[in-house]
């Protein structure tokens, strides 16, 4: 008997949680308006996939990203699965003062995200403010979410990276995660926002946060943009950490960088993990049916490669006279 092999078998599949940023990371940058049905029956289809969280809306003003004027709307009308935590983004006080507002007339928010980026000229060009506005900002609206009972996660933006000024020093990182921690927020993103993370890079810094901030839940929130997304995955796994945003059908971009690939592919990922033996909880069968009405509803070709490819154990038939001279 091969007691190595029975032994490996018997472990439990380590569980990993996997957040889709689609409807919003993705769909705020298209250029046709995406009806508002359309988003609420899709979010209603991926809610029955077994993704952890739903990032589904956005409360930024409707000048700036018109495809997500429909915040509350949608967030009115999905049907909620009981294990989906379901969020929102705000880049200011005023689109914080909308989800209350939102939340409190019943389109119940779980969790409010709230971003900055930590590279100044980043933040700038994002949100226009300082990084010391942005974190003044937060000292106002973490307050008004946790008098509205809605929890808080806090994104750090160019975490691995700045388009303009290139590598962000770590500690600096981690000393605004700290400082988000004592302004109140529940939980931390680390996010690589225009796919400059590389996995050494990604592993280092991770393990310096797991340590250092032990009781928090962390999530990686990869792009794609230079293909490491899937390799930086593994990286932040081998630094324990456990929770993943991707994004449905590879959607999403960079307004830095045209033409830049999106985020990490959520089927593509899970597809990988569950390769891998981790225990994601997502039904990689209903994920890509829902992934394949990507291009319909964006109106052109999408990233995402096992929606196209097959799942790796989706054998072919094998060719006629194979074996005949
Ligand atoms: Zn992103």
């Amino acid at each position: 008997m091969n007691h190595a092999s029975k032994k490996k078998s018997e472990q439990p599949m380590q569980r990993l949680y996997i957040n889709e940023v689609g409807v919003r990371d993705g769909f705020q940058i298209e250029k046709n308006i995406i009806r508002t049905e359309t988003k609420i029956a899709f979010i209603d289809q991926l809610s029955k996939t077994g993704v952890a969280k739903i990032e589904a809306a956005s409360f930024v003003h409707p000048k700036f990203v018109p495809n997500m004027a429909d915040a509350e709307a949608v967030l009115a009308n999905i049907e909620r699965a009981p294990n989906v935590i379901y969020s929102a983004i705000t880049p200011n006080v005023k689109g914080m003062e909308r989800a209350v507002a939102c939340h409190q007339s019943g389109a119940k928010i779980d969790e409010m995200n709230l971003f900055m980026s930590v590279s100044e000229t980043h933040n700038m060009a994002n949100v226009k403010r300082t990084t010391a506005q942005s974190l003044a900002d937060f000292a106002i609206m973490v307050p008004m979410a946790k008098a509205a009972g809605i929890k808080l996660n806090g994104t750090l933006s160019t975490t691995f990276g700045c388009p303009f000024e290139g590598l962000v020093e770590e500690d600096r990182v981690l000393d605004f995660a700290s400082q988000y921690l004592a302004l109140g927020f529940d939980a931390l993103t680390f996010a690589d926002t225009t796919g400059m993370a590389n996995p050494r890079q990604v592993e280092r810094l991770m393990r310096e946060a797991v340590k250092r901030f032990p009781r928090t839940k962390i999530t990686l929130h990869f792009h794609n943009t230079r293909g490491m997304g899937l390799a930086n995955v593994i990286a932040g796994i081998n630094a324990d950490v456990i929770h993943y945003d991707a994004s449905i059908a590879g959607l999403g971009g960079c307004p830095f960088a045209p033409g830049a690939t999106g985020n990490i592919c959520t089927e593509d990922c899970v597809n990988m993990l569950q390769d891998l033996g981790f225990e994601t909880g997502v039904d990689l069968e209903r994920l890509l049916a829902a992934a394949v009405k990507i291009p319909m509803i964006v109106g052109h070709d999408v990233p995402g490669q096992v929606m196209k490819a097959g799942k790796t154990m989706q054998l072919h038939v094998v060719p006629d006279k194979l074996y005949t001279t």
